[in-house]
């Protein structure tokens, strides 16, 4: 393979000089044969791991029938899946989509379409808050509102408010007779793994219903297992109007959706709103497997067990290292390592490579342990004697040539 300077991709990714060439279950192997342990699933995307069985064989027997055939024609599988996260979820409708970013773009228009069709086209803001990631499209930049993202790329999407992390009194402000809708993460993922109190998220419920807003959740990330409930939200005893959901549904193949009730959705009608490869058999076959594996209450039961020892573990990492280690932070098998100031989240990603490990990046200087949800408790334990040989090293450099003054470089997404 050519250097990747001389690759033709656009370079938009930092990637790591780096490619595998299959998977097992929670192991990737590399083009020279060394096998890496994934605690990153590709961002939280193959919860059941790498070329799982069942999986292979929905995707393989549906690619033996039919590929596409468009929205123009009834797709079964689709129907059945959707009744199945009906089932569910708060849900009473779906759209299937091709991303979490283009789930994100369809709650936006039915939020806002809900409110036209109740005769207030005025009600158009969407509020977010700082340190979310809702997706790289120019709607989903500005929903966002990182500064980072949104630079060089012409008029900001209107109609997105950005509010901190947790300030009550700027919400209640903020709330006037324009906002349309409410967008949260139940865990910020990119963010850095911060997760919003139950009683916020009761909270945020009560104050949309109290003006009218509607609540959407976003839970590309945290959905499908990986809270350790099916969805996050659950947890709160709350349900949004409206989901986004993508990453863990596919198990790797590229699928989003977004999920409204039957009010929030009612201007959603014919014609509205469009996709030509949304929810198309390939997806949909895959999709259907994902959920039947994920949504059983014993396969629930083991990513809360696996992620309570991983949490203990990391508890002990960090007393071993509590000058590498500020905290550890999390739910389910999204978990996040946040470093002291004078390391660097980026270089631990690194570090942890070396040492066969792969982990990921997220803001606030955390590392996010991401595990696919199939993985053991002694892969666990396997990952935790990496982490402490990644820890190791860093405080051996650390002592070489000083703790690191960079500034924080930007985690590659
Ligand atoms: C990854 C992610 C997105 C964007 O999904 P894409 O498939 O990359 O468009 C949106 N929201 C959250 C919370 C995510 O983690």
């Amino acid at each position: 393979m050519q250097p990747a300077s001389q690759s033709h991709l656009l370079p938009t990714f930092d990637r790591a000089d780096l490619s595998f060439d299959r998977g097992e279950g929670v192991w990737l192997i590399a083009s020279n044969g060394e096998r890496y342990l994934d605690f990153g699933a590709g961002v939280a995307v193959n919860a059941l791991g790498h070329a799982h069985p069942d999986l292979v064989k929905a995707l393989t027997d549906q690619a033996q029938k039919l590929w596409h055939t468009s929205n123009l024609v009834r797709i079964p599988e689709g129907e059945a899946l959707a009744d199945r996260l009906c089932q569910l979820t708060f849900a009473d409708r779906v759209f299937f989509t091709n991303s979490g970013a283009e789930a994100l773009e369809g709650a936006f228009k039915t939020a806002r379409k809900y409110h036209y069709v109740n005769g207030n086209p005025e009600r158009v803001e969407i509020i977010t808050f700082e340190g979310a990631f809702h997706g790289r499209t120019l709607a989903t930049i500005a929903a966002g509102g990182q500064q980072k993202y949104l630079e060089g790329f012409g008029p900001i999407s209107p109609g997105f408010i950005q509010l901190p992390f947790g300030d009550h009194e700027a919400l209640k402000k903020a709330v006037t007779p324009h906002t349309a809708a409410i967008l949260i993460e139940p865990v910020q993922g990119e963010g850095g793994v911060r997760p919003v109190p139950p009683q916020c998220l009761r909270g945020l419920r009560e104050l949309c219903d109290q003006h009218g807003i509607l609540l959407i959740f976003d839970e590309v990330q945290t959905g499908v297992g990986r809270s350790g409930k099916l969805f996050a939200h659950e947890g709160a005893n709350v349900t949004p109007d409206i989901m986004a959901i993508a990453k863990g549904i596919g198990g790797g193949f590229p699928l989003g959706a977004f999920l409204t009730t039957e009010e929030a959705g009612k201007g959603m009608t014919a014609g509205t709103h469009g996709s030509t490869f949304g929810g198309n058999p390939l997806a949909m076959a895959v999709g259907n497997k994902v959920l039947e594996i994920i949504s059983d209450e014993e396969f629930l039961q083991h990513v809360r067990d696996v992620s309570l020892l991983l949490k203990q573990r990391l508890a002990g990492l960090k007393h071993q290292y509590p000058d590498i280690i500020e905290d550890i932070r999390g739910e389910g098998l999204l978990m996040g390592i946040k470093m002291n100031e004078n390391f660097l989240n980026t270089h631990f990603v690194v570090e942890a490579r070396t040492h066969k490990l792969i982990v990921v990046g997220a803001g606030d200087n955390v590392v996010r342990l991401i595990p696919p949800l199939i993985v053991s408790k002694d892969d666990v334990s396997e990952a935790i004697i990496r982490l402490e040989n990644t820890c190791l090293n860093m405080k051996r450099k650390s002592h070489t040539v000083g703790p690191s003054l960079l500034p924080q470089p930007e985690f590659g997404k």
